[in-house]
């Protein structure tokens, strides 16, 4: 598996304290907030479940599904809602986490939806960010590292199911997908 991967981009030891000092931000935000933590399955479950840990306030969590990608590294641009909320979000403040914001079409369908529905507030918290794909018209309020133009994997990212479960954030080999 570690064959596949071009170069580490963040190791874990740095992937560590990056998350520990988004967590002190959201903390001193969110002290009296009781926010609701919608986690964007199921690229965001690494992030989600290894910050949550670090943060010092009441919170609920929840989950939603959005496909947005074929099977592949391109994005089709389309959005869909596979699996919603269990939670009503009417009147809550709304944390998205996201694994790696692209072309942004993803959020900008999840924010607008979850905006829709009354909650309180919405900011998005993601781990990655690729400013340089920016199509839709979205930011995210924190962001964990920004990437290069290049097809990322680990640390929750997939190809084709793939590699969510290595413990850093890598670079996939263009010969994997490009063949
Ligand atoms: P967007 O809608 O912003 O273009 O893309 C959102 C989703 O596409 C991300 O949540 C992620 O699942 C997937 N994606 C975008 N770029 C990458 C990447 O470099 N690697 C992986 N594994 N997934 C990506
Ligand atoms: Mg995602
Ligand atoms: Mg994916």
């Amino acid at each position: 598996m570690n064959n596949d991967i071009e170069k580490v981009l963040y190791t874990q030891d740095q992937v560590d304290h990056r998350l520990d000092e988004m967590a002190t931000t959201l903390t001193n935000k969110y002290q009296d907030e009781f926010p609701i933590l919608v986690s964007v399955m199921t690229g965001a479950m690494v992030f989600t479940t290894d910050i949550m840990r670090r943060l010092n306030f009441k919170l609920n969590v929840d989950y939603v599904d959005v496909s947005s990608y074929e099977d592949g590294s391109e994005s089709t641009g389309k959005v869909k809602l596979v699996q919603d909320l269990t939670h009503d979000i009417t009147g809550r403040p709304v944390i998205i986490m996201e694994d790696i914001i692209d072309t942004g079409h993803t959020l900008k369908y999840l924010a607008d939806l979850l905006a829709n529905r009354g909650a309180k507030s919405i900011e998005i918290c993601s781990f990655l960010d690729k400013p340089d794909r920016r199509e839709a018209d979205v930011e995210a309020d924190y962001v964990g590292f920004k990437v290069p133009n290049e097809f990322i994997v680990g640390y929750g990212l997939d190809y084709n199911g793939l590699y969510r479960n290595l413990p850093f954030v890598g670079v996939l080999k263009r010969a994997v997908y490009e063949n």
